[in-house]
């Protein structure tokens, strides 16, 4: 292989050894394995890097200072794998300074054995070539047998790992050391002299660091979730029972133990074991069903439980028990209840204030010494009726009443005398009107009387049936009897007649009605009226 295409190869290895390590040192509190991985990784990085760049060079040609830097690398990923084999196998190992201080006496030795002057004949054969084994002086043949001891340590834990560790792990083991195939090829092969002049083991270690990161993440997503999942179930409020196929309690989180034990005080120590309706009775299990159900003061305890039951099966779908999850929800339960009170409350307070509200709407159209409708519903009324009657072409009369000579009634029987006679008076006009018939007080002694579908024939004979009861009818004043009569005058929409110029015609009709000598009813414009009796 030419100088450049082995100089990109160590450039990819550089980089991709460098990605490694900076993305496991970022994650190193994980794990104390992802923490030495990152080291090795920027380790075999460097190494690769002054690999390629001694490429280039041409071995012989390279500064010593290169030399010094890619035994660096050289010497450290021995020791480096050591410690990850430790870490790897033992999850609670860490690497201690005295450690770390021994591990670094070679490396240190060797650097600067070969970066300075006096020493650094002791690896390099005079005028060789120093990645000829032929070549190789006494020193670089005890580094050698140092950094394969160290590897080989590594490999035969990572081995017996592999050979005794729990089934889940064996994979792990098992890969980890395959991966390390690689970057022990390409170093045999160089120490025996095949690939001469290159030194391929730190392309295998880029190979072996990319593997064992992947590894690490793994493995940790694998170890951590059902670590979680058991912290999560110890930690929340609700209680969670696992129950077998006979119906025993298999497992309980402090929750469940809690309430169980606040639930029956008497219950042993040792809850697991002992037969399910003994701790929680009446809470039925039926294999492949899936149970809801409220326990309101269960067993007289005052607590209200929401228990689900949820049937378990394993991996090949067999019955294995179930889960019981139940929760206390005694104080929810409470607060609904205050809130459903709460609500009950709002709601006839509502009912008060709509029929309030629908009261004060309806005075607001009523005239308070009556009763009867004021002149402001009057007016709506009498738009909506002409309205009506020219849609429907039906007749629409209206009568306008005033009560003769009231000012003597007051003058002479005092003003409440006077309200007296105005309140008979609306109440004759109410009895003598008929459903659909508006009757208003206009003002003062002053009435209206809307008869809708009424033609004019037949409204002044409904008036003049009323004056006649008026005329009889009488209210006690000053202990006597007092009657009073009235004059009115009657309308009747003409086609495009508006409902000011009809109340205005009715109007006309009563003044002439009382020009006419009162006590009578005038009817607007042609038609027949009737004169007092
Ligand atoms: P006419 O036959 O021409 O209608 O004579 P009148 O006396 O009835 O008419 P006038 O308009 O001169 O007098 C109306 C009186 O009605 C004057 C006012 O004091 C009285 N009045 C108006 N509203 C009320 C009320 O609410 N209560 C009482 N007691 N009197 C009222
Ligand atoms: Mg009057
Ligand atoms: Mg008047």
């Amino acid at each position: 292989m030419g100088a450049e295409p082995l100089a990109l190869l160590f450039a990819v290895a550089a980089s991709v050894s460098a990605t490694v390590a900076v993305t496991a040192w970022r994650r190193r509190r994980a794990a104390s394995a992802v923490g030495m991985l990152a080291v090795v990784s920027a380790a075999i990085a460097e190494w690769s890097l002054v690999s390629g760049i001694m490429t280039l060079t041409g071995d012989g040609g390279a500064p010593r200072m290169l030399w010094a830097l890619l035994f660096l690398g050289v010497c450290l990923v021995p020791p480096g794998f050591l410690c990850l084999s430790r870490a790897l196998t033992d999850r609670g190992w860490r690497l201690r300074r005295r450690t770390a201080l021994l591990l670094a006496v070679e490396p240190l030795t060797v650097v600067t054995g070969i970066a300075t002057d006096p020493w650094h004949h002791w690896f390099f054969s005079e005028g060789g070539r120093t990645l000829e084994p032929s070549t190789y002086t006494p020193l670089v043949w005890v580094h050698l047998a140092y950094s394969y001891t160290l590897l080989m340590i590594a490999t035969v834990r990572v081995f017996r790992a592999w050979l005794r560790g729990p089934r889940s792990q064996r994979t792990l083991y098992g890969l980890t050391l395959l991966s390390t195939v690689p970057p022990t090829a390409g170093n045999l092969l160089n120490v025996a002299g095949v690939v001469q002049g290159v030194d391929l083991s730190p392309v295998g270690f880029c190979f072996t660091v990319v593997v064992s990161y992947w590894l690490f993440v793994r493995r940790s997503l694998h170890e951590l979730v059902p670590v979680a999942r058991q912290n999560v179930v110890d930690m929340i409020d609700d209680m969670v029972v696992t129950v077998d196929r006979s119906v025993r309690i298999l497992d309980l989180n402090p929750a469940a133990d809690r309430l169980v034990r606040r639930l029956s005080p008497d219950l042993p120590d040792r809850l697991t074991g002992l037969p399910m309706n003994e701790v929680l009775c009446d809470v039925s299990l039926t294999e492949g069903t899936r149970t809801d159900r409220i326990y309101a003061d269960y067993l007289g305890s005052g607590v209200d439980l929401n228990v689900r039951v949820s049937p378990m099966h394993d991996g090949r779908g067999d019955h294995i028990g179930w889960a019981v999850v139940a929760r206390d929800i005694t104080a929810l339960n409470r607060h609904r209840r205050e809130l459903e009170r709460a609500n009950a409350r709002l709601s006839e307070q509502l009912r008060t204030i709509e029929a309030l509200r629908s009261d004060l709407a309806e005075q607001a159209v009523r005239d308070a010494l009556t009763g009867l409708h004021n002149r402001r519903h009057l007016m709506d009324a009498l738009c909506r009726e002409v309205e009506r009657a020219g849609r429907e072409r039906s007749p629409l009369s209206v009568a306008v009443l005033d009560i003769d000579h009231f000012k003597q009634v007051n003058d002479r029987h005092g003003h409440r005398a006077g309200d007296r006679v105005l309140v008979r008076f609306a109440e004759l006009l109410t009895a003598g009107s008929r459903p659909g018939e508006i009757v208003a007080r206009h003002g003062g002694e002053e009435f209206v009387v809307l008869f809708p579908g009424v033609t004019g024939e037949h409204a002044l004979a409904r008036l003049e049936e009323l004056r006649r009861t008026v005329e009889a009818d009488s209210v006690r004043a000053d202990g006597r009897p007092l009657s009073v009569t009235f004059s009115a005058g009657v309308a009747v929409l003409a086609p495009g007649q508006s409902p000011d110029d009809l109340l205005h015609a009715a109007d006309q009709a009563l003044y002439a009605a009382k020009r006419g000598g009162r006590n009578r009813i005038e009817r607007a414009g042609p038609g027949p009226s009737t004169a007092a009796a």
